[in-house]
Formats: structure tokens, C-alpha cells, sequence
């Protein structure tokens, strides 16, 4: 194994940087032009044709059989022309990854390339391995894919890939996406209901979304040596290199040029699948880097995030390099995020949390504003349990990243602007525009000019125009937190538009009820707000004292999803049912079950296999060295200490693995999935994990580097 550390080292510090060739100077020569979305189908439908299709997406209608024959046929010519010789339903079953059958365009039967509407709108993919969580039994295994129009269908190697929703046939959703469409379609009719309190021609609100996505890179050949990684995507034993992000040289500094290589082309192959990224850099630590694209609507964005990790996955391996999103792939060193960056604009092109210089706009932009506020507070437990997942446990409330604690910073001057609205009692509105002077909160038109309140460490962060849910983990599928998202705001909207209803109705004047509302909203949910540094421990003591909750672990944070008050929520809307939001917590548990497990079972592996036999070695050899210096009568006391300090290590090594292995079978025997998850948390992964890993990494320390086996720190995150 120690040859395998030292030849990876080698291999990795001698490979060169693969510099891409681009088909042009300019992407926009390029750009989208291995995806088929509506700038296609403009192009190559006839216009009654395009007109149905772009009708249908825009409202979320179902697309007739004869426009989809159109489409069908129009997508096979493009796929032909374009070397694709087959197609899949590519979909987001609720296992994280994304999957695809193939099928061939070629019917051997009539001997020419085939495809009908009906293969693009339906199919019924052999996938009842897929987890659904006793929704759909195996034997009973069909669910079926069903097209979603309104995300471009793209070619990935020669197939081409079809965006679809994955159900049941009894029509329960078994993916990510369904549950994510119908959030977006509550939020939109929520907030174009709001919206026609300032502004009738406003007739559709879309949520966009822009994702900040932080990753790892390092050599393959290193990734392939750490078993660990390999396996759970995270190193389970590594001491922390001497050299750590203290100096935080790495970020904004420049660079290594095979990574260099290896973005630029990930990026010229996201520019062909029309995936719109623009920013790359350094992060904070030590080989972390961040890309992030132009945001787009949430569902489309949503697809493009998860075809951009798998991109980036392949286009690595050509480089010999290997990404990691896993959200702690290091202790001690940054974790991995996903900044969710996220707002509501109209279809006559206003952001609704734009503030503006107008008075009544402003009035607009505090309506969306301070709904967005007071959901999040009343749901704070669901936007928890959204981002739950084994790997974002070991970042939530490490050092660099926001707690379990959801709460949001505003900054300054919209916490005045607010502070003020609530304490003014009577408000009376004199001439149109000038209202805001009467409520003594005339400096709102200031906001848009000076807004560089930066609060890192909030987990729900306003960032002059957009919210920024910061919690989210690298490796997650963001259709769940925004599922969470879009529902908890499409609620608050309609909650908020019944009551300002019912005061204009006993005979309030509009904004007068709107301004009413709003106020009280901003009382209710004033705990919610925390300006201060989210990272300090007397935040989760001030968060205890105002009740804002803070669950640490995946297992109970995802209590939340079945609570009344949940399952009110999203089956309201069609979200999820009952039953679905059921079936999905069992997945979910079991899912975290199975990741604990594996690392356990890896930590088992690589302690008595690999971390003992070598302290075992070397104690060896300081035994022979502390005799051979009592022979020749030298004094031997600090090779004798040394010697009883590896031991101690080794024992707590060897009982620790042997004392949690005994502790897995018997959790083993749990049927129940719930219960088995809190008793993988609580009595394996906390009770077990640090302790082993302490004396790892100090055998890790006295070890002849020559000896040991594993590749080091340093190793991975400073070669390259
Ligand atoms: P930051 O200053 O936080 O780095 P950027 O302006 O670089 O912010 O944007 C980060 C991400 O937020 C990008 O993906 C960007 O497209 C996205 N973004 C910007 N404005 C909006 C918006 N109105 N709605 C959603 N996402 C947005
Ligand atoms: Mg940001």
C-alpha cells in the first residue's frame, strides 16, 4: 500500500496540464449547440406548431399529440444531423444521481430511424430498482417517465436525452422533479395574485435560480488510493496537512494549470449543452474551486446543475483528475456547498426583491420581501430537513458553514427600513408616492444604491436582490430545497393575499391593508432575523432562547417533512401527498443508513487492514532499536515512551473498530428505518467515528512516512 501512495504521488505530480481546443473564439458561435430547447423548436417548427408548444410551456399545459409528433420529428432530424443515434428519458430518481435507458432511433423492422410523440411523451423505463420508498412494489414495477417541455433536451455522447418526471402509474411521484414542478406552478399563481395589487398586466411570477457550485479536484490516481474516497466520498482518517487554508493563498489566487485545463473545458462542453456558466475561482481552501452559471428559471436550472456535476465528472477523468462534491471530503478544511441563489421575477420583467426607487414599487418589493421573511421563519424545520443529507451533517456548523439554525440576514438598512415600518402605528396615506415620507421611511430608495451588506456566515442571506439559501450541500439535488422553497413562499402568499383581502373588504383602503399585513408579519416573524456571526456559539444559544429550531442530524431534521404542518403545506398544493411525503422520508432514511454504514464499514477496513499492520511494523522497529540501544548501554527512555505511545494508539484503534462493529449488528437488527437511522447516528457515527479517526491520525503523526499507507493531505490537496 505504500507503494501505491508513493508511485500515485508520482504519477499525479508528473501528468501536464490538457489544454482544450475550442470549435471558436467566441462561445456564442457554440453555445447551445448540443441542446434542443425552445430556440430549437423555434427555429425548425412550423409556427402554428411552435406557437402551441411555447404556449403550452409557458402555462404548463399538456402538449397535444399532433404538436408532439411535430416535435418528435423535428428533434430526430436535429439528432440525425448530429450523430445521436439514440435516445433516453433522462430523470432524477430520489437516489441523488440522474438516470437513462437508451433506445435506438433505428427500427429494424422497417429498417430506417424512428421516433414518434409518443416516445417523447411517455415511456416506461425498466426501472423498478430505482428506490420508492413502498410506493410501488417491484412486482407491480411500473412507473413511467413523461416529457417535461419546458427543459431543452440535449445530446450526450450519441444520445439524446429527454427530460422527464419519473411517477408511479398510480401517478405518485418516485423523483425529484414532479414534486418541483408543481411547487413552481404554487408559486406562480400565488405570486401573480399578489402581483395584481400593484401591477394588472403582470400575469405569470417564475423563480429563477442560480447556483454557486463549490467542488474539490485532485489527481485520480490519489483519489484511486484513498479507498475511503473512493467509496464514501470522503476521507474517513487524514491528519490535517502543516500547511492547511490558513493563509488563505488559495483563494482568488491563480490557478494550477491542469485544473485551468480541465474548467476550461467543462466549461466549452456546459456552453454546448447550453448551460450558461460564466464565473470560475479559487476557493478557500486548498483545491477547492467554484463555478457558478447565470441563473435561469428554477426547473431548468435545476437539470442544467445536476448535467453540469456530470459533465464535470467525465471531463475530469480525461484530465486524470477526479471533482469531488461531497459536502466534508476533509476534515478540518472547507466543506463543500451550493449556494442557491434565488428570486421571483414577473413576466413583464420586474424582480420582485428589487428594491426600487419608486415608492409604490417599493411597496411591491416589501410585499415579497417580508412574505419571504415570514416563511421561512414559519417553516424553517422544512428548509432544514430539505438540505438534510449524511454529507451536509459533517459541514452544517462546522466552522464554515451556517448551522442547522435557518435563520436570515437582511443587512442593515432593510433591518431599519423594517424596524421603522413596524413601530409606526398610524399610518395614514396622504398623495400616492409620498407615502413612504409619512411613514418616516423615506430612505428605502437608498437601498439599490448602497447594498454591500455581506454576511458570509447566514444560512438564508438577502444579497441586494435575491435571496441566497447557503445551506444547501455540494452534492445535493437542489429540486428538493427548492421544492421546500417555492411551496413555503407560494403558501405564505396566499395566506398573506386572504388577509389583506379581508381588510380591504371590511373596507381598508388597499395599501393601507397591504401595509397592515405586513406589519404584523414583520412582528410575528422578527425572530427569524439574526444579523450577527451565525458561526459563534452564543448564536445557538441566542437561537435556543427564541425558539428557532436546531437540528443537527439527517435523521430527526427529517421529522420535519411529516409533521401536520408539512403535510398541510405541500399536499395543498399537489406537491406531495401523505403517502408520498412518507415514502420519501423512508428513502431518505434509508439512504443515510446506507452512507453511515459504508463509512463505518471503510473505516473498519482501512484501521485493521492497512493503519494497524503498519503502526504494528514500526513498533517493531522501535523496539528493536530502543534493545539494540540498551545493549550497547545508551539510555533508551524516549524510544520506550514513544514506543508505549503507539500502543496506546493501536488499542484505541483496534477496540474502537471492534467495539462498533459489534455496535452495527446489533443496530443491524433495527427494522424500523427511522429508528435504525437515529441509532446509525447516535450510536456509530458520533459515538464512534471521531474517536477512531483521533488515533488514526496520531499514528498518522509518528509513523515512518516511508511506512505509511495512505496518501496524505498534503498529498492530495497540494499536487496537482
Ligand atoms: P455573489 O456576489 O453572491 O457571488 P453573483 O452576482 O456572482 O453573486 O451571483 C451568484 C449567482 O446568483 C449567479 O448564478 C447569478 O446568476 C445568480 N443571480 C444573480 N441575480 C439573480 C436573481 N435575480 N435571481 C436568481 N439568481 C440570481
Ligand atoms: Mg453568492
Amino acid at each position: 500500500m505504500a507503494n501505491l501512495r508513493f508511485s500515485a504521488v508520482q504519477e499525479a505530480g508528473s501528468r501536464q496540464p490538457q489544454f482544450p481546443e475550442f470549435p471558436s473564439n467566441k462561445v456564442s458561435d457554440y453555445f447551445g449547440s448540443t441542446s434542443f430547447g425552445v430556440p430549437q423548436m423555434q427555429a425548425m417548427l412550423a409556427p402554428e406548431v411552435y406557437k402551441e408548444v411555447k404556449y403550452c410551456i409557458d402555462k404548463g399545459k399538456k402538449i397535444s399529440p399532433d404538436a408532439a409528433n411535430a416535435v418528435a420529428a423535428a428533434v430526430k432530424a436535429w439528432a440525425i444531423e448530429n450523430g445521436i443515434t439514440h435516445y433516453t428519458h433522462w430523470f432524477q430518481p430520489l437516489t441523488g444521481a440522474t438516470a437513462e435507458k437508451h433506445d435506438s432511433f433505428f427500427d429494424s423492422i422497417s429498417g430506417i430511424e424512428k421516433f414518434k410523440g409518443s416516445a417523447l411523451v411517455q415511456q416506461e423505463p425498466d426501472a423498478s430498482s430505482f428506490p420508492s420508498g413502498g410506493i410501488r412494489q417491484t412486482f407491480e414495477a411500473r412507473g413511467y417517465t413523461a416529457w417535461d417541455p419546458s427543459s431543452p433536451m440535449f445530446k450526450w455522447g450519441t444520445t439524446l436525452c429527454i427530460p422527464t418526471i419519473f411517477v408511479s402509474y398510480t401517478g405518485e411521484a418516485l423523483d425529484v422533479k414532479a414534486p418541483l414542478l408543481k411547487a413552481l406552478e404554487a408559486v406562480d399563481k400565488a405570486a401573480t395574485k399578489v402581483c395584481k395589487y400593484f401591477d394588472r398586466n403582470i400575469s405569470k411570477v417564475t423563480a429563477s435560480l442560480g447556483c454557486e457550485q463549490e467542488y474539490f479536484v485532485i489527481d485520480k490516481a490519489l483519489f484511486n488510493a484513498r479507498p475511503d474516497l473512493v467509496m464514501s466520498g470522503r476521507t474517513v482518517f487524514g491528519h490535517a496537512p502543516a500547511r492547511g487554508q490558513q493563509l488563505d493563498d488559495h483563494y482568488f489566487g491563480s490557478i494550477p494549470r491542469r485544473v485551468y485545463a480541465f474548467m476550461q473545458e467543462f466549461e466549452q462542453e456546459c456552453h454546448k449543452l447550453g448551460i450558461p456558466v460564466t464565473t470560475r475561482h479559487n476557493e478557500v481552501a486548498p483545491s477547492q474551486f467554484e463555478v457558478a452559471p447565470l441563473f435561469e428559471e428554477v426547473n431548468v436550472a435545476t437539470d442544467h446543475n445536476m448535467l453540469m456535476m456530470d459533465v464535470m465528472r467525465r471531463v475530469a477523468d480525461r484530465h486524470e483528475l477526479t471533482v469531488l462534491f461531497h459536502e466534508k471530503p476533509f476534515a478540518e478544511i472547507n466543506g463543500t456547498g451550493k449556494h442557491n441563489n434565488w428570486s421571483l421575477i414577473t413576466n413583464t420583467g420586474v424582480n420582485l426583491f428589487q428594491p426600487s426607487s419608486s415608492a409604490r414599487e417599493n411597496l411591491l418589493f416589501l410585499t415579497f420581501f417580508v412574505n419571504t421573511i415570514a416563511a421561512v421563519h414559519r417553516y424553517a424545520d422544512i428548509l432544514r430537513a430539505s438540505i438534510a443529507s449524511s454529507g451536509n451533517d459533517f459541514r452544517l456548523g462546522a466552522n464554515e458553514a451556517p448551522p442547522a439554525i435557518i435563520s436570515v440576514f437582511i443587512g442593515s438598512q432593510l433591518t431599519s427600513v423594517l424596524d421603522e415600518l413596524e413601530s409606526h402605528g398610524n399610518v395614514k396615506i396622504e398623495k400616492g408616492d409620498n407615502m413612504y415620507m409619512k411613514l418616516g421611511i423615506d430612505k428605502i430608495p437608498e437601498i439599490i444604491l448602497d447594498n454591500t451588506d455581506r454576511n458570509r456566515t447566514s444560512p438564508f442571506a438577502f444579497t441586494g436582490n435575491k435571496f441566497e439559501f447557503r445551506a444547501v450541500g455540494g452534492n445535493a439535488n437542489v429540486g428538493l430545497p427548492m421544492t421546500a422553497l417555492n411551496t413555503i413562499i407560494a403558501k405564505q402568499l396566499n395566506d398573506f393575499k386572504e388577509e389583506v383581502d379581508a381588510l380591504i373588504a371590511k373596507g381598508k383602503e388597499k395599501r393601507l391593508a397591504i401595509i397592515d399585513v405586513l406589519r404584523k408579519l414583520i412582528k410575528e416573524s422578527k425572530n427569524v432575523r439574526f444579523e450577527g456571526d451565525n458561526y459563534s456559539e452564543d448564536w445557538v444559544v441566542e437561537a435556543e432562547k427564541r425558539g428557532l429550531p436546531n437540528v443537527k442530524d439527517t435523521p430527526e431534521a427529517l421529522d420535519a417533512f411529516l409533521t401536520k404542518k408539512s403535510i398541510e403545506v405541500f399536499s395543498e398544493y399537489n406537491v406531495l401527498s401523505e403517502r408520498e411525503l412518507e415514502a420519501r422520508n423512508e428513502i431518505l432514511w434509508e439512504n443515510y443508513i446506507m452512507k453511515v454504514q459504508i463509512e463505518s464499514r471503510v473505516m473498519g477496513d482501512l484501521a485493521l487492514n492497512h493503519v494497524i499492520p503498519t503502526a504494528v511494523k514500526y513498533q517493531m522497529k522501535l523496539i528493536d532499536a530502543a534493545k539494540g540501544l540498551k545493549e550497547i548501554g545508551v539510555d533508551n527512555s524516549s524510544n520506550v515512551n514513544v514506543i508505549s505511545k503507539i500502543t496506546e494508539h493501536i488499542d484505541g484503534v483496534k477496540n474502537g473498530v471492534l467495539d462498533m462493529i459489534e455496535e452495527r449488528k446489533r443496530v443491524n437488527k433495527i427494522e424500523d428505518s427511522r429508528e435504525k437511522a437515529i441509532e446509525y447516528c447516535h450510536s456509530i457515527k458520533h459515538k464512534y467515528f471521531d474517536k477512531i479517526r483521533y488515533h488514526v491520525d496520531k499514528l498518522e503523526l509518528f509513523v515512518d512516512d516511508e511506512d505509511w499507507p495512505l496518501v496524505k493531505y498534503r498529498e492530495m490537496l497540494f499536487v496537482h
